[in-house]
């Protein structure tokens, strides 16, 4: 894995160029005041008009050489520093795309969309500008400052003194303003989850009357972002007219120094000309440079948190075992913590064979999508062996184990694309496969009745379908490329009783060899299944079939009662 400068190396021929450009350029608008000053001194005094028209077309010709110079060099980076972020970027999404659910835990979600995102932008903006003005700043302000320092040092000396404060001030206004800018940043993305909460909660705001909360706690928010970016903008208002009145005190000196050195026959008048251009062309590049320093501290920083992405080391290896076992999914002595806490699954232990069923039951923050979770491997387990098709699930290539599994987990995304895409998943699974699996799903009954049945385009996040629509459909997904392990982790919690009745029947009728799991808060979604393990806590408390478990376990027989009408849990 590289690093993100050495993203920039198969690039290296080409910003040599650019840089080789960039700096020409800077010669010939280093030349310019030069002949400005021939011209006042030499040609204007000899009234030789023809001299002057050589020379003044001279400088019209170097002027545009260094437009043309400066305008290529501004594509060539342009182009290296948008291609250098498209690689970067490409690379980082494959890299999370690789991450283990672990370390993406660690990283948060959000916070590797902002790396995605706004750090690749930073970084691409370092890449720009250092290539732009990294050459031809430094060049405008040492080659002015020397060429000045070689006809009046005093003058020299004065741009030196003005040019050196100039960037001072820069620096401590930035160093100052930049983390009032990056509070400000923190406060307006705060402003921004809040209104995305709103706006994808919008119905729950609505239905429970809370508009006047969530309004003031918008207005909160709003407020924060406003004051700390009137911090910022407090600080960073003095940067402009301090460098502006820099400018014009550094003019005026350099007219008054340079009117003494003519009285006292030290220097030609055109001179003082040449040394005016000379220090405006000093101060701009100086702003320049400061305005350099500040993209590369950000893109620095953004640059380390691309790393810690492309650099994380690989997790979740294959690892070679020839245990055998006779469970297509089964797990001996498995605990697992997320945090290394306290234990999310204590000890889980069962077996089930090819083609059984298996049902988990238990409350809410029991551990049944943990379970789930590592038999897919998404996690590893801390202790034990979990089996996965009679073999150590870590011992499986990850295409291997996800090639077994179909899976609906709860809230899972759906596209902003057709019926059929959002079932066949970017597969391109054959339409049949995809009604047969709709059909399955008792989804294909809605489907017909859509505008454009298949076609029809579902909205961002499935809003134009309801919850039990947007159920089935994902459910059909899971089973569009004919799993052999199907997991339907409470896939039925949107289904009226009918429905998932209807579902649990075609998926046995329709796939007769499939092993299946099913989590689902109800008994009746439960009660065929070959092996149910009742969850309290992370630890199996029970497990069986329906009929032992309402004879051993309190429990189920409570939640069985209270389902089937009588009774409390
Ligand atoms: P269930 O599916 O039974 O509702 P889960 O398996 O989702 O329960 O969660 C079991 C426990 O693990 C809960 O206490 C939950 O807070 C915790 N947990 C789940 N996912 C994570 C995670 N990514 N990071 C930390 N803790 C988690």
């Amino acid at each position: 894995m590289r690093t993100v400068g050495g993203y920039l190396r198969p690039f290296a021929l080409r910003v040599c160029c650019g840089v080789a450009v960039k700096f020409t350029a800077a010669v010939l608008e280093l030349t310019l005041p030069l002949l400005l000053a021939h011209i006042i001194n030499v040609c204007v005094p000899a009234r030789d008009v023809e001299a002057i028209r050589r020379m003044g077309g001279l400088m019209m010709a170097l002027a545009f050489g260094a437009a043309f110079c400066n305008i290529t060099a501004n594509r060539m980076a342009a182009w290296v520093s948008m291609e250098v972020t498209r690689r970067l970027r490409r690379d980082v999404y494959s890299r999370v795309e690789g991450l283990s659910c672990a370390q993406m835990d660690r990283f948060s979600i959000s916070s590797l969309v902002s790396r995605l995102t706004n750090d690749t932008y930073h970084v691409h903006q370092m890449f720009d500008k250092i290539q732009r003005g990294g050459i031809r700043a430094p060049m405008l302000v040492l080659g002015g400052l020397v060429l000045t320092f070689l006809q009046a040092p005093a003058l020299g000396l004065v741009q030196l003194v003005i040019c050196s404060l100039t960037f001072c001030t820069i620096a401590l206004v930035t160093r100052r303003g930049i983390p009032h800018y990056t509070k400000a940043q923190a406060a307006v993305d705060d402003v921004v989850r809040i209104i995305r909460e709103n706006a994808s909660g919008v119905r729950v705001v609505k239905a429970l009357a809370c508009q006047g909360r969530e309004r003031t706690r918008f207005e909160r928010a709003n407020e924060c972002a406003r004051s700390t970016e009137e911090k910022a903008g407090c600080v960073m208002a003095a940067a402009n007219p301090m460098t502006d009145f820099l400018l014009n005190t550094g003019l005026v000196l350099v007219v008054a120094v340079g009117a003494v050195l003519v009285n006292i026959g030290k220097l030609d008048p055109g001179h003082i000309v040449a040394f005016l251009s000379y220090f405006a062309l000093i101060q701009t590049a100086t702003l320049g440079m400061a305005k350099i320093f500040v993209k590369i501290s950000k893109g620095a920083a953004s640059a380390r948190r691309i790393e810690e992405i492309l650099l994380a080391p690989a997790d979740q290896l294959v690892r070679p075992s020839d245990a055998v076992s006779e469970a297509e999914l089964g797990m001996e002595g498995v605990s697992f913590s997320y945090l290394g806490v306290e234990k999310d699954l204590d000890g889980a232990e069962f077996t089930l064979r090819r083609g059984e069923t298996l049902g988990i039951l238990g409350p809410t923050g029991s551990g049944k999508t943990t379970l789930v979770s590592l038999l897919l491997r998404l996690y590893d387990a801390g202790a034990g062996v979990v089996w996965v098709g009679g073999r150590d699930a870590a011992s499986r290539s990850r295409e291997d184990l996800r090639g077994r599994f179909g899976v609906v987990f709860q809230n899972e995304a759906l596209l902003n694309d057709s019926v059929y895409e959002n079932i066949s998943f970017l597969r391109g699974l054959p339409r049949e496969d995809v009604i047969a699996a709709a059909k399955t799903a008792q989804a294909w009954e809605f489907i017909e009745t859509l505008p454009d049945g298949l076609d029809t385009r579902v909205d961002i996040r499935g809003a134009n379908l309801s919850g039990g629509q947007r159920q089935r459909l994902l459910i059909a997904r899971a089973l569009a490329a004919k799993p052999g392990i199907l997991v339907l982790d409470s896939a039925d919690s949107a289904l009226d009783y009918r429905t998932a009745a209807d579902l649990h029947a075609a998926i046995r009728r329709d796939f007769p060899g499939v092993t299946l799991v099913v989590i689902s808060e109800r008994i009746a979604s439960l009660r065929e299944a070959d092996r149910i393990l009742v969850l309290e806590d992370g630890k199996i408390t029970a497990q069986g079939r329906h009929e032992e478990l309402l004879s051993s376990s309190p429990r189920y027989r409570s939640m069985e009662r209270l389902q089937m009408g009588g009774g409390s849990v």
